[in-house]
């Protein structure tokens, strides 16, 4: 089907200095653009060095066990990739912008009628709220399912989905949480018991407005509506979190560019509605659904920044991938690392702020081999139902190895705490490479919730910066509740 356009032989890097943004690659948003497939070396290093250049192209997924990279390229840019040493694959003559989206996906005003449908169906489970607005005023939703909708004692998880438009299975995978969440409380015990114990908050679709461009036939758009000069052309929700924004070339500066950062950290209605959101619940971890290449990311999105934590994000991330089962219906099949380690340097990502500022335990998941719009009939139900296994390792996870307490304090805002990890007579920072850092309580009502690793930990309160109280913990393999402890 994909004829072979051979443009000569791969020779790694050659592009890296020659592709650097500058005007030629700044594509017009409404330039129609091809679909081209760049194969990438077999050589992990010199596939990540063909990956970094190619990112400030449209790269639309990746496929690492087969080595190539999907990308839309403008007719400007594909006559500048010619000129490389790069083995390309052309899709027939097929315009990006041609290819419907599939009937059956879900569009704005179906998300927020679906979402209205359950919670009529099962008030007593759930709480259905805007959490801000769009752009073009659009409603941002979300739903609260728990048996104890608005209780500041339970901890909290967030899922949420398409951060960029064009990744329309993502909103069917939180819808279909939903869906699973409400329908089997009272019937499924594990269920149940996630609904008795925990608040899980939904977002089907951070970026309505640019899944509605999407529904009306934008059929590849990624980016949010912001408008520049007149003219909507997005900010890159994903670019705009205000931890590492712009920090490592992995952004765009350009409004035209698909991974446009936005004017300034944070710029943008529907970033502030999630950081909103993440302050108010305060998540013990989160999972954002993107899509395609079969991957679970965590932090941080720039190379230079390095996670102290990797070792517990990385096992947490391969007991999800233990669970998932891919589009060859095999499960461990995903990569797992952080973005620059699987695909190249990414600036501004929501993970990011998650981890940094709020200390959550925040993953990306990547769904689907390929294809931004997977045949309905063929792919919706195959793919939420794979994805189960996923989302429920998370919440699985919550009662593994780690530890909670009830805090006794007037003022829950000035409590944090920092961890050490007692190995010998050695005691070491919790976050080594940041041994100053601290971790503030999940609620308003005192909760102190926090996954780790086995092993025994120093954990010191401070009140307003200044240390009041330090205790041992033992760590096994399940959660360890410490019960009131009064500060
Ligand atoms: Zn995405």
């Amino acid at each position: 089907m994909n004829q072979l356009v051979n443009i000569g032989a791969r020779v790694s890097g050659l592009f890296a200095a020659t592709l650097v943004a500058g005007t030629v690659f700044a594509g017009h948003a409404a330039d129609s653009k091809t679909i081209i497939y760049v194969d990438l070396d077999a050589n992990t290093r010199k596939a990540h060095s063909q990956l970094q250049s190619l990112k400030q192209l449209d790269v639309l997924g990746v496929n690492l066990k087969q080595h190539w990279a999907e990308v839309a390229v403008t007719k400007e840019e594909f006559a500048q990739l010619q000129k490389l040493n790069l083995s390309i694959r052309k899709a027939g003559n097929q315009l990006a912008n041609s290819v419907a989206v599939p009937d059956g996906y879900l569009n704005p005003e179906q998300v927020v009628q679906t979402l209205k449908t359950i919670s009529t169906q099962y008030p007593a489970i759930t709480k259905l709220f805007e959490l801000g607005k769009t752009h073009q005023q659009r409603s941002m939703m979300a739903i609260e399912i728990s048996a104890h909708v608005d209780d500041t004692s339970k901890p909290v998880i967030l899922f949420n989905a398409m951060h960029h438009a064009r990744e329309v299975m993502t909103s069917e995978i939180v819808m279909h949480i939903a869906k699973v969440l409400t329908e089997n409380y009272g019937k499924d015990l594990e269920v149940t018991n996630w609904l008795d114990q925990y608040r899980i908050v939904l977002v089907p679709q951070v970026n309505p407005d640019g899944n509605a461009l999407v529904s009306n036939g934008e059929t590849m758009w990624r980016k949010n509506a912001y408008e520049y000069r007149g003219e909507v052309v997005g900010v890159d929700i994903n670019r705009n979190y205000p931890a590492y924004w712009n920090y490592c070339n992995g952004s765009n500066s350009s409004p035209y560019g698909e991974a446009y950062r936005g004017p300034s950290a944070a710029s943008e209605p529907e970033t502030q509605a999630m950081m909103n959101l993440v302050n108010a619940y305060k998540p013990v971890a989160e999972i954002s659904y993107h899509s395609y290449s079969e991957m679970i990311l965590y932090p941080f999105g720039c190379s230079s920044v390095k996670n102290p934590s990797k070792t517990l994000f990385h096992s947490i991330g391969q007991d999800m991938n233990a669970q998932i089962r891919n589009d060859n219906n095999r499960t461990n099949s995903y990569e797992v690392g952080t973005v620059p380690e699987l695909l190249y340097e990414a600036d501004g990502g929501d993970i990011d702020w998650l981890w940094k500022e709020q200390g959550v335990f925040a993953f990306v998941i990547e769904v689907n081999a390929s294809d931004f719009h997977p045949d309905y009939k063929k792919w919706r139900n195959v793919t939420v139902e794979r994805q189960e296994g996923g989302w429920k390792a998370m919440l699985r996870r919550m009662t593994k190895s780690g530890f909670r307490a009830h805090i006794q304090t007037d003022a829950p805002s000035e409590i944090s705490y920092s961890l050490k990890k007692i190995e010998g007579n050695q005691k070491i920072a919790f976050d080594a490479d940041e041994p100053t850092r601290t971790f503030s309580l999940r609620s308003s009502s005192g909760l102190l919730y926090q996954l780790t690793e086995k092993g025994k930990y120093e954990v010191t309160f401070f009140v307003k910066n200044q240390p009041v109280k330090s205790l041992t913990v033992n760590v096994g393999e399940t959660l360890v509740d410490l019960g009131d402890i009064a500060i």
